[in-house]
This record gives C-alpha cells, structure tokens and sequence, in this order.
C-alpha cells in the first residue's frame, strides 16, 4: 500500500500565515523533505512538530527523489516543503511530484502562499492574465533571449530577484521592455512589507542611489495591445538589433531576431548593423 506525498506551503515571512492543516499534516507524516533542514527545523520547533527531516534540494534531486518515492511506494507518507512559500515555485518539489505521478503515488497539495501570487494581488496591475517568469537567468545571452521572447507579451510578467541583482535586472528590463508600470512588493507579510507602483524609469533612478534589501518580487505590466501597430522604420529595426548587439548578441542573431519582430530582412537590417 502506497503512501501520500503532501505538497505543504509555509510562510514567506508571517508565521501566522501557516495553516492549521499544514500543520496538521506535517504532524501527521512519517518525514518530512525540506529543502535546507536547519531552516525547516525552526518552522518544526516554532509549531512544536517533531518529525525526521530528509535534505531535499536542487542538487541532490535526482538520488533523493528515487529515494523518497521508494519510501512512500512502502507505506510511509511524505511532505515535502522549501524554505518559504509553496514547492514548486522557483523551489524544489516539481520533480518529487512528477516522480509520484508517474508511478502512480498519490499526491495532495496543502497550499500556501506563494510570494508571487501575493505580490500580483497588490500590484495594482492587471490581474486577469498573467506569466509567471521567475528568476531571469544570470547568463547575460539566456537572460537576453528571455527578455527577447516575452517582451510582447500582453501578460502582466511576475519576476522573482534577489536583492543585490535588482538594479541591474531593472535596467535590463528597461532596456528591453521599453518604460512600462512595474510595481515593486518587497518583504511580504513581515515588518517592512512595501509596495512601490511607478515605472521601469522611476525604479531605476529610486535605486540609483538607495541599495535594495530584502526580498523582493517584481510585477510587470504586459505589453501593450499591437493589433494595428505600425511596422518598424528599418532605421528603427537596425537601432534595435543595436541595442542587442551592444548587450552581447551576435550581430548575425540581433538581425535575426529584429527580421522576424519587423518584417525586414535579415540581410538589410545585418547590412545597417556593419556600417
Ligand atoms: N517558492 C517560493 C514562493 O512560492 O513564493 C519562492 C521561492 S524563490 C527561491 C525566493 C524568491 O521569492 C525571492 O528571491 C523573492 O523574489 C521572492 N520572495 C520570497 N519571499 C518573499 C517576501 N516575503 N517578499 C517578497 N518577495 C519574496
């Protein structure tokens, strides 16, 4: 008889936000998979849980995972949390519950709250349809190609970004985005929650002098409707393969990317590139 994997949220900062059922549940398993122990331990002592932890993090996905779902597949139940907010989401657990559901181990989600689900509640931004990007990549090309590839998208765009990288992903979004509304949720749920609303250019000057801290998510307004859009000048398509050039791209796939945005050809924007 199999048991259960519990996919269990815990709070991003508000220890009052754990549910009653969370920690019922994390009281009810056989053991519990967190990603860093020694922080689940202080969520575990703070509710008065007792319960053996197994480290479960992105680097030991792989041979943990096998491992726990060996162990449910022989009757015992598991919960698998991260450090804050819900599994799966920018965190370990997508990979235990693919396992599960591929070898037909049930499993049951004890949501939580995800940071960027709260950080789109307050952001005053459209609400309706949203993408969830994530962390951008720290590779300069992936980042750009990211950026490429969402920036028009009508969805308002949610960002996760820790704090010493804010200044520069801020910029590159500019760059990239062009100036749009982006609302700023730092430190949710504890002492310091603040939401600045403003524009990709009022973020990047109220950092230019002021070091971010804390965690932050970051709400983007999606791009803007291009129904009757007039296509770009050539001179403003090569300016654009520019602008990628001189963030890194190969001239070659800066005029590649703008010929298929544009309509240009690649060998006329390519041919503005090398003058
Ligand atoms: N799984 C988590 C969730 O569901 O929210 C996200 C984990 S991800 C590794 C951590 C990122 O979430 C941080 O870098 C920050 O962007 C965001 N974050 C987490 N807690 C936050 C908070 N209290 N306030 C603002 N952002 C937060």
């Amino acid at each position: 008889m199999s048991g259960t994997l519990y996919v269990v949220g815990t709070p991003i900062g508000n220890l009052s936000d754990f549910s009653p059922r969370a920690i019922e549940t994390l009281q009810t398993v056989d053991f519990i998979a967190a990603e860093d122990t020694r922080v689940t331990l202080k969520l575990l002592n703070h509710f008065d849980i007792k319960k053996p932890l197994v480290s479960y993090h992105e680097h030991n996905l792989r041979e943990r995972g096998l491992m726990i779902l060996h162990r449910i597949q022989a009757g015992e139940n598991c919960a698998v949390v991260s450090d804050a907010g819900m599994p799966c989401i920018s965190d370990p657990g997508e990979d235990l519950v693919r396992l599960a559901a591929e070898n037909g181990v049930p499993a049951v989600v004890i949501p939580g709250p995800s940071a960027a689900i709260s950080a789109l509640c307050l952001s005053g931004l459209s609400t309706s349809r949203f993408c969830f990007e994530g962390f951008l990549s720290t590779n300069r090309r992936n980042r750009q190609l990211h950026l490429e590839s969402i920036k028009n998208d009508p969805h308002t765009l949610i960002f996760y970004e820790a704090p010493h990288k804010l200044c520069a992903t801020l910029s590159d979004l500019r760059r990239a985005l062009g100036n749009r509304r982006i609302s700023l949720a730092r430190e949710l749920t504890k002492i310091h929650e603040e939401v600045l609303r403003t524009d990709l250019d009022g973020a990047v000057s109220y950092f230019a002098d002021k070091a971010p801290k804390g965690e932050f998510v970051l709400i983007v307004e999606g791009a803007p409707e291009q129904a009757e859009e007039q296509p770009a000048t050539l001179e403003e398509a090569i300016a654009a393969a520019k602008a990628m050039v001189e963030n890194g791209m190969k001239a070659t796939e800066a005029a590649r990317l703008t010929a298929a945005d544009t309509g240009f050809k690649k060998s006329e924007i390519y041919a503005g590139l090398l003058k």
